[in-house]
């Protein structure tokens, strides 16, 4: 587990002092100041237990004012901030560095309400997905999005990591689900954009510049996101294939004949399957298959959506690119179902360190870096597997191993961020840049105007460099050469 990953603490910050930890208990009360050893472990150690800070202390606002109150004080201190959610990032974004105060939004959990003709939620950030999921669905509707991490991960987080998920191929990116936002900023003054209008061209759309900006910019206190209507009929086909040919046609076919009823669209190979069935106990529907895909419709008529459905799976047997499949209607089996797709990382992970890499290609190309990565590491003990939302042209290439040495890492970074680069992808299709992969950022971006204009960005918002240092950008004021 790495802590500062070759970085330096910044000089320039300030330093916690049992001065500042009363200011924070006089402001939240003690039982709202997490400053014990054992308490503070979880919240210095990510999900993939990669990362470890040495935070001396977790702050559990439940207010906005209050939110204002310590970033006006850590301002006035030059105390960095780690704003945190969830902690189910992947980028090492959610834990500090070194001794940055934590910011816990666990406890801003209220639901402000719901407009069930305008299709749309308010909450706090610190709400979880799952909640406010099953709190929208009481009124008729859903939310726009799903990830595997939903019984944890918060609406905050899921905004600064502008989150992708299982649903963008029908229901859109948060860029078109995000209709207002209040936040903190680094001086503690509240940005106040929760008017909630679908269409509201007043200017710059500032609420926009949150959605991945990963906890640099500001602490999201709230958020008013788009719901659509829960749909009242909806299917899932599970398919078996034999190679990644079959995974493009299969998606070719899918767009032409469920078109509009398409809600999701994911793919994974044999090795994720196996960690799901081998490490979790899951059950496949199928025998075993060199690539496997769940395709979801949703849809306002059961029938309608299952013949389609049922037309859809004839095709892709009578044209060869399935070898098996099932589909069902059945709540609780396309429940079981997803979670095959759902828990692979945790497959993954069961009993081995897993780097997980986050990359979108053009569709026809997603795979290659697989062939690519394999060839690279055949003389070395790791395993490389993929899985995502390949509807998106979005896989997560992952790699196992009992240990990453410094030798195995060397053989896979940079050389799989170059290979993205220049083979035209995104080195980060929906996880963030967080920690891990500032420096690919940089090497790639460094001297472009789009990486100086973020950076403009970022100085007029937090001339400091308080929140969440040592991510996303290279602060000029790290001493270390990060280049
Ligand atoms: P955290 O992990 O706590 O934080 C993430 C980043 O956001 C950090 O930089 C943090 O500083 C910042 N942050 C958190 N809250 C706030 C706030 N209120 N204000 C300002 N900054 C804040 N991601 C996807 O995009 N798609 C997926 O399908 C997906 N599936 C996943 C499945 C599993 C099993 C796991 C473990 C993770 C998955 N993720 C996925 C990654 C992760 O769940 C998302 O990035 C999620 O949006 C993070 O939310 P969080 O509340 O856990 O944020």
């Amino acid at each position: 587990m790495s802590s500062g990953g070759g970085l330096r603490r910044r000089a320039d910050l300030g330093t916690l002092t049992d001065g500042h930890v009363q200011r924070f208990e006089a402001l939240l009360s003690k039982s709202r100041v997490v400053t014990s050893p054992h308490d503070l472990e979880s919240y210095n150690t990510d999900w993939l237990k990669q990362t470890k800070g040495q935070s001396r202390v977790v702050l559990r606002p439940k207010t906005v004012e209050e939110v204002s109150a310590i970033m006006r004080i850590c301002s006035e201190e030059n105390l960095a901030v780690c704003p945190q959610g969830g902690n189910t990032g992947l980028v090492g974004g959610s834990v500090p560095v070194f001794d940055e105060v934590i910011v816990s939004m666990s406890l801003m959990r209220n639901i402000i309400g719901v407009d069930p003709l305008g299709g749309t939620v308010s909450c706090e950030a610190g709400c979880v997905l799952e909640e406010v999921n099953s709190h929208v669905d009481k009124q008729g509707l859903m939310m726009p999005y799903d990830l595997g991490s939903k019984g944890s991960c918060q609406i905050g987080g899921n905004i600064s990591t502008c989150a992708g998920g299982l649903r963008l191929i029908r229901y859109g990116s948060q860029h078109a689900n995000l209709l207002g936002i209040q936040a903190v900023l680094a001086n503690g003054d509240v940005l106040d954009c929760m008017s909630g209008h679908r269409k509201d061209n007043t200017g710059y759309h500032l609420r926009q510049l949150f959605l991945g900006a990963e906890g640099t910019l500001g602490i999201v206190t709230g958020a008013v996101i788009n719901c659509p209507p829960k749909p009242a009929a909806v299917s899932l086909a599970f398919l078996g294939m034999e190679d990644y040919s079959n995974v493009l046609a299969t998606l070719t076919t899918a767009k032409q004949m469920l078109s509009e009823t398409l809600s999701s669209c994911e793919m994974m190979d044999n090795v994720c399957m196996e960690a799901v069935v081998g490490k979790l106990g899951l059950r496949s529907p199928l025998d075993r298959h060199n690539f496997y895909m769940v395709l979801e419709t949703q849809a306002s008529n059961q029938e309608h959506d299952r013949h389609k459905m049922d037309n859809f799976l004839r095709e892709l047997f009578d044209n060869g690119s399935i070898q098996n499949g099932t589909v069902t209607s059945e709540p609780s089996k396309i429940n079981t179902l997803w979670k095959l797709r759902e828990r692979i990382i945790e497959g993954l992970s069961r009993d081995k360190e897993v780097l997980t890499y986050d990359l979108t290609f053009r569709h026809a190309k997603c795979y290659d870096i697989v062939h690519a990565m394999r060839e690279r590491l055949k003389k070395h003990e790791a395993t490389v597997s993929c899985c995502g939302h390949i509807g998106d042209g979005n896989v997560h290439l992952n790699i196992q191993a009992d240990k990453f040495t410094d030798s195995l890492r060397a053989e896979i970074e940079p050389f799989v961020y170059d290979w993205t680069w220049k083979n035209g992808g995104s080195i980060s299709a929906e996880h963030g840049i967080g920690l891990y992969k500032r420096r690919h950022l940089h090497r790639a971006k460094g001297t472009t105007p789009w990486l100086e204009t973020m950076r403009a960005i970022k100085k007029t918002m937090d001339p400091a460099g308080i929140l969440n240092p040592y991510k996303v950008i290279v602060d000029p004021r790290e001493m270390a050469d990060d280049k």
